[in-house]
């Protein structure tokens, strides 16, 4: 026991472990020397309990590295989003309505009936929880959902078109968020593009022309992240429909952003909703379950029986295949589409998109008096300003809005920022000239006390 304890090494040679050099480096060398010692107590207690911690010098490092990453905060944190952005891709999109939290949860701490039938007690499918709901949703016959929408988009074309021919029109042919480009998931899908028309103007003959024996599939893709003004024509979706039942090949339509309800007078978009585009007799729709429709990242398809029964079937099916997490999120988020008047105020994307301007400027005018008491040297103002309904989904559209606005002396907003950014949680918002910007619009009042605390600490940090 005597020697054992005798053999346990010194700080000296601890501090020269790459290891240990690597934590310093992290995270300063009295945290990592309080913790050696810590650790060295630790042993030392052991050893004369009786317990021989084999390869000391190893056990020291491997207690040291269990320590300090104990000690680091979760790499995955809550941000306050104060740009205004409702459907920010880089900050998760859509954020969960209560209900779909809810079920998630439920999902996640136990067992479920995922992919079991309780009627008869065989294996049941994980896609029976929301069939239904989005065949009454969106009035189309079948219905599937997988990982998300590029997914969706290459399960359809893998299932439909492989081996063929896909026509698309040139000005449709469009790349979204830097990763989904739709030439590039053409030739995932196994089908060759056929490109008709030029830029701005496709015209029906463009498609006629362009249909042979190999054709396989028309694609419609919503440009959602730019538009052609001016001089153009695009072909309409009935047009298209038409077409494709004259020779017998589906069209398939990639939405996007495809919702179920009109925002009433807070309409942002002239798109169709999705069971105004089923009507028209598209075969098959995919679209996002993490944009306009407010709930988890999935890819929803819906069209005839027999296109989606065919992808349902397509082994490729079960690589891009939902997550029970996600598929509780949905049903419960779709569910709420039941009552359309309901689901506005519940689906916290919805809400935050249809913020009447009144309220939004009474909302910046009094979190900028609450500021203004925690930051005595900055001036804080309310103004307006547009907000953005997301990179992820609809980039164009600007909606009127109202922001606070922080300005100091001699102040360094980037460093500024900088600091908010690496607080639990963080704090994200806008810079303009020396002014840091929070649009009120995507910070609910119940975080407002935290944005006090979050901009007093960083401004005290700053002054040091
Ligand atoms: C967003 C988008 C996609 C990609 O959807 P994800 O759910 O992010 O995979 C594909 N097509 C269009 C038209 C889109 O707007």
């Amino acid at each position: 026991m005597n020697e054992l304890l005798r053999q346990l090494p010194k700080m000296d040679l601890l501090l020269e472990q790459g290891r240990v050099l690597h934590w310093i480096e992290r995270k300063g060398r009295t945290r990592v020397v309080n913790a050696l010692r810590q650790v060295l107590d630790d042993l030392r207690r052991q050893i004369l309990e009786g317990t021989d911690p084999g390869d000391l010098l190893v056990a020291v490092v491997h207690k040291l590295n269990l320590m300090m990453v104990a000690d680091e905060r979760m790499r995955f944190r809550r941000v306050i989003n104060g740009t205004g952005v409702v459907l920010h891709t880089n900050m998760g999109r859509a954020v969960l309505s209560e209900a779909a939290t809810e079920a998630a949860v439920l999902a996640a701490t136990g067992y479920s009936n995922l992919e079991l039938d309780l009627e008869s007690g065989e294996r049941g499918s994980r896609y029976s929880h929301v069939e239904e709901l989005l065949r009454d949703l969106t009035g189309c016959e079948d219905a599937l959902v997988v990982n998300n929408n590029a997914a969706a988009v290459l399960l359809a074309l893998d299932t439909l078109a492989k081996g063929g021919e896909t026509v698309v029109s040139r000005g449709e042919l469009v790349e979204i968020g830097g990763s989904f480009r739709v030439p590039e998931v053409m030739k995932l899908g196994g089908t060759t593009l056929v490109e008709v028309g030029t830029t701005n103007k496709t015209h029906l003959r463009d498609y006629e022309q362009a249909i042979t024996e190999e054709t396989r599939a028309i694609l419609k893709v919503h440009t959602s992240n730019y538009r052609i003004v001016g001089f153009t024509k695009e072909v309409s979706r009935e047009e298209l429909v038409e077409l494709g039942r004259q020779k017998e090949i589906p069209v398939i339509e990639d939405l996007g952003s495809g919702f179920l309800v009109d925002l009433g007078e807070f309409n942002i978009t002239d798109e169709p909703r999705v069971d105004q585009v089923a009507s028209a007799g598209v075969d098959v729709i995919t679209f996002s379950g993490d944009k306009l429709l407010g709930g988890p990242q999935c890819g929803i398809i819906v069209g005839s029986k027999r296109a989606v029964g065919a992808m349902k079937k397509n082994q490729l099916t079960r690589a891009l295949r939902i997550d029970k997490l996600s598929i509780a999120a949905l049903e419960a988020t779709l569910r709420a589409y039941l009552n359309p008047e309901r689901v506005l105020e519940e689906n916290p994307t919805l809400r935050m998109l249809r913020l009447p301007v009144d309220e939004l400027e009474s909302r910046a005018r009094e979190l900028a008096r609450q500021l203004q008491i925690r930051l005595p040297g900055a001036t804080v103002s309310a103004a307006q300003d547009v907000s953005r309904a997301g990179g992820g989904s609809l980039p164009l559209v600007e909606l009127p809005t109202w922001v606070v606005r922080i300005q100091a002396p001699g102040f360094n907003e980037e460093l500024w920022a900088a600091h908010l950014r690496r607080q639990t949680p963080a704090l994200v918002g806008r810079r303009k000239q020396n002014t840091l910007i929070l649009d009120v619009r995507t910070v609910d009042p119940e975080q407002w006390g935290l944005v006090g605390d979050l901009l007093s600490d960083a401004w005290k940090a700053l002054e040091e």
